[in-house]
C-alpha cells in the first residue's frame, strides 16, 4: 500500500509531462480522439482497432496495450456530455508512448496485463455535448436490450475480452456532496450491485477491495471529497450486468471541484486514479483491503449549491424577515454543444442552514431587494456598450430594455446577454419578485447603500469591483 502512495504521489507531481495537451476543455469533439488515435497507430505499443460505428457513422476504437494474461478494460463517456476520463485515458496514453519515465513499472506491468480502451463510446451524443445518443437513448439503459448500435459495440468488445477488472467511466452532478458536509463529492465510486439483495460474491469482492484501494490513494489529494454512489441495482446498466457477467467492475464519477468547471483538476485525478489501479491490479495489491472501509465512505449527497447568502433582511407584503437564498447555475448549450451560457436560478429560500456553497457568504444585517428594470428603451446592441454598468448597479438595475427589434430579428441568434447586465425585450416587464426556479438577479444594501449585485447568479461586489458576471440573460 505504502508503495501504491508513492507511486501515485509521482504521478501527481509529473502529471504536467504526460498531459495530453491538444485537449484543454471538456467539449473537444471527435475529431480531437481521431488525431490522437492516429498518433497512436503510428507507435508499435498500441494496437489500434475501429470497433465499429456510431448511428451517424463515427467510429469507435478499441485501443489496447500490453502482453500480459490478466485482462482490464476501461470504457468513457458513454454519455456524451460526460468527457473528463476521456481525457485521463488520453493522459494515460502519453505515459504509455513515452519512453523516459516508469520505464520499469511499465515493462512490469504489460508483461502481466493487457489493457483495453474504449474512449467515447457515444460519439454522437459528444458531438452535440448531450448526454443521450442521437435517437434519445441512453446507453446505458441498453445494456441488455442493445437496440442502439454503440451500446452494441460496447457489449460485443465486452463479451470478446472477458476482462478480469472493468472501469465504468462517467461525470456526476458537480452539486454532489461527499457526505453531509460543505465538501464536494469529487470522484465517487461504486462497485456495483449484482441483484437487489446486494449480495456480494468474489467477482464483487474483489471490485470492492480496488474501490477502497483506491479512496485510501486520493484521499491524499482530496481529504473528504471522496464519495460512494448508491448501489441500487440498475438491472438495464453496463456496469451492474459486467459485475453479474464475471468482470470485477468500478464505476468512477467524477463531480465537481471549486474553481474548476474544466474539470482539469479531476482529469489529473482520474489519470493517478487509473494508473494507481493498474499497478494494484497487477501486484494484487488490492487483495489485503477491508470492505468495512468500503462502507464507511460516505454517501454521494445533495447539500451543496453553486451559491448560498445567508441571514438577509427582507421585505415584503408589509413583514420584515430573515432568508438565505440558494442559487444554482446551469449550462446551457449553444453553437451545437460547442460553447455554452450560463442561466442561474434560484434553488431554495429560507432557512438553509443544513445547505452548503461553493460560494458562501454571510450577509447578516444587510438587506436584499429583487433586481429592478431601467425604464429607458435602448435602441441597439452598440448602444448598450455606452453604459456605466456600475452607475446602474448603484440604483438597483439588474436588467436594461432593448428594443424588441434588436433582440429578434438583427440578432436572430442573440441566446444570452454577453453584457454584466439582463436584456428584457421593449414591451415587457421584468419579475421583480423572489421565487422557487425564478430569476437570480438582486440587489444587496448595506446601510441603504448598493454593495453587492447579483446578477444571472453570479455575485459582483459594486464597492470593490470584485466579481465577475460570466453572462446575463435575455428575459422576454
Ligand atoms: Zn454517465
Amino acid at each position: 500500500m505504502a508503495q501504491d502512495f508513492d507511486f501515485a504521489n509521482r504521478l501527481y507531481y509529473e502529471y504536467e509531462y504526460f498531459k495530453e495537451k491538444t485537449i484543454t476543455h471538456r467539449r473537444f469533439k471527435h475529431s480531437g480522439l481521431l488525431t490522437i488515435i492516429n498518433k497512436l497507430k503510428d507507435k508499435n505499443i498500441f494496437h489500434v482497432k475501429k470497433a465499429g460505428e456510431s448511428a451517424e457513422g463515427r467510429d469507435i476504437f478499441l485501443v489496447s496495450i500490453g502482453t500480459g494474461e490478466r485482462k482490464i478494460f476501461l470504457w468513457s463517456q458513454m454519455h456524451g456530455d460526460e468527457p473528463t476520463a476521456t481525457m485521463a485515458i488520453f493522459d494515460i496514453f502519453n505515459f504509455f508512448s513515452d519512453a523516459s519515465k516508469f520505464s520499469e513499472f511499465k515493462k512490469k506491468l504489460l508483461e502481466n496485463v493487457t489493457i483495453y480502451f474504449m474512449p467515447m463510446v457515444n460519439p454522437d451524443g459528444t458531438e452535440i455535448y448531450e448526454r443521450r445518443n442521437i435517437f434519445n437513448i441512453d446507453l446505458n439503459r441498453d445494456a441488455v436490450r442493445q437496440q442502439m448500435p454503440e451500446a452494441r459495440i460496447l457489449r460485443s468488445e465486452f463479451e470478446n475480452i472477458k476482462a478480469e477488472f472493468g472501469f465504468n467511466l462517467h461525470d456526476q452532478s458537480t452539486r454532489y456532496s461527499a457526505g453531509n458536509t460543505f465538501k464536494s463529492a469529487t470522484i465517487s465510486f461504486l462497485a456495483p450491485s449484482t441483484n437487489s439483495e446486494k449480495t456480494v460474491d468474489t467477482v464483487r469482492d474483489k471490485a470492492l477491495k480496488l474501490t477502497v484501494a483506491l479512496y485510501k490513494v486520493l484521499s491524499n489529494f482530496i481529504p473528504g471529497h471522496i464519495a460512494k454512489y448508491s448501489d441500487d441495482f440498475e438491472p438495464r446498466a453496463f456496469g451492474d450486468n459486467f459485475q453479474k457477467w464475471g468482470t470485477s467492475t468500478i464505476l468512477i464519477e467524477s463531480g465537481g471541484w471549486k474553481d474548476d468547471p474544466e474539470k482539469q483538476f479531476i482529469r489529473k485525478l482520474n489519470f493517478i486514479a487509473l494508473l494507481t489501479s493498474f499497478k494494484s491490479i497487477s501486484e494484487k495489491n488490492y487483495e489485503n483491503q477491508n470492505l468495512e472501509t468500503y462502507e464507511s465512505i460516505p454517501n454521494n449527497e445533495e447539500f451543496l449549491m453553486d451559491l448560498i447568502i445567508r441571514n438577509l433582511k427582507f421585505k415584503s407584503k408589509g413583514l420584515e424577515f430573515l432568508i438565505d437564498i440558494g442559487i444554482n447555475r446551469n449550462e446551457v448549450n449553444i453553437n451545437n454543444g460547442k460553447s455554452f451560457y450560463y442561466e442561474s436560478y434560484v434553488e431554495d429560500i429560507g432557512d438553509l442552514s443544513v445547505f452548503f456553497g461553493y460560494e458562501d457568504y454571510n450577509f447578516s444585517g444587510m438587506e436584499l431587494h429583487p433586481g429592478m428594470t431601467h425604464d429607458k428603451i435602448f435602441n441597439s446592441l452598440s448602444d448598450l456598450e455606452k453604459i456605466n454598468f456600475e452607475e446602474l448597479y448603484n440604483q438597483g438595475f439588474t436588467a436594461v430594455k432593448l428594443k424588441n427589434d434588436s433582440l429578434s430579428k438583427e440578432n436572430s441568434s442573440l441566446q444570452y446577454s454577453s453584457f454584466p447586465i439582463n436584456l428584457v425585450s421593449g414591451e415587457s416587464h421584468s419579475n421583480e419578485k423572489i421565487e422557487i426556479e425564478g430569476p437570480a438577479d438582486f440587489l444587496i444594501k448595506k446601510d441603504g447603500k448598493v454593495k453587492y449585485v447579483i446578477i444571472n447568479g453570479f455575485i459582483h461586489n459594486v464597492e470593490n469591483l470584485k466579481g465577475e458576471i460570466k453572462n446575463g440573460l435575455i428575459i422576454k
